[in-house]
């Protein structure tokens, strides 16, 4: 009789074994494809950009995702980079497209809801670049005037939240962003100084406006996973890359801070 209950319930067992296996964890995945891929930005210098001579993807994230992939594959060469933009970085890593996100990407509350994120490792602001030659020296000079934002990022809440009364002009790329405030189209574009301060350096009719609108912490974003495995990897990985120095050589090669 015993031998009978348990040849039926083999079967019983064996499907629902089946119906509810639990999909593969992206750590896993990570180890079991020996390679991880990384979303990157491919228009914000210097923290995700192309280089124009070696096709190459560069830049302080291309740096920090090196730095992984070296420690969880032992080589460089297993990385595979995809472009993204502060619009489509959330979607490539709940859809499982990428198996983290390297984006100037701020931990925020909403994006909490819908992603993981490592722990911080940098620091920006936000600010706005106007024209020298404009009359616009605080945010509050912005009140009524239109602001070039970039879709997806946080810039948008924040201008808001200190000055409800702007008019937003939103482009899918820095690229498109950079091109509208050089033709005129906006009074100021905003998102963080670090994105800024290179189109500044570059343009010198601009400048940022003094003050910060937000602190901007900088954090890796991973799909939510109950095992925790690549949070913790990852987080354990940042801490060295702080304790050992890496974080302050990039800010130096970078000329961040
Ligand atoms: N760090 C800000 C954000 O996460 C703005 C910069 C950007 O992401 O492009 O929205």
């Amino acid at each position: 009789m015993k031998k009978i209950i348990s040849l039926l319930i083999l079967p019983i067992f064996l499907f629902t074994g089946c119906t509810f296996k639990k999909s593969m964890s992206t750590y896993d995945k990570i180890i079991k494809n020996d390679t991880l891929v990384v979303g990157v930005k491919t228009d914000t210098k210097p923290f995700g950009f192309i280089n124009e001579k070696t096709g190459k993807n560069e830049g302080y994230d291309v740096d920090v995702a090196k730095y992984i992939v070296r420690d969880l594959l032992g080589s460089e060469d297993k990385i595979t980079f995809v472009s993204v933009t502060p619009n489509t970085r959330l979607e490539a890593v709940t859809s499982g497209n990428v198996d983290m996100v390297i984006a100037t990407m701020s931990v925020t509350p909403q994006r909490q809801l819908l992603i993981d994120f490592s722990v911080v490792y940098y620091v920006a602001g936000q600010t706005a670049v106007v024209k020298k030659s404009s009359n616009i020296n605080t945010f509050h000079d912005l009140k009524n005037k239109k602001v070039i934002i970039v879709i997806g990022t946080t810039a948008e809440q924040n201008i808001k939240r200190v000055v409800p009364k702007v008019k937003i002009l939103g482009y899918k790329t820095y690229e498109e962003a950079f091109d509208a405030l050089k033709k005129g189209k906006g009074d100021a574009f905003i998102t963080d100084d670090t994105i800024l301060s290179d189109f500044v350096y570059k343009n010198n009719d601009y400048k940022m406006l003094k003050g910060k609108l937000s602190i901007e912490p900088y954090a890796i974003g991973l799909k939510k996973d109950e095992s925790q495995k690549l949070k913790q990897a990852v987080d354990a990985i940042i801490r060295r890359m702080n304790k050992d120095g890496t974080l302050k050589y990039l800010n130096r090669k970078w000329h961040m801070n």
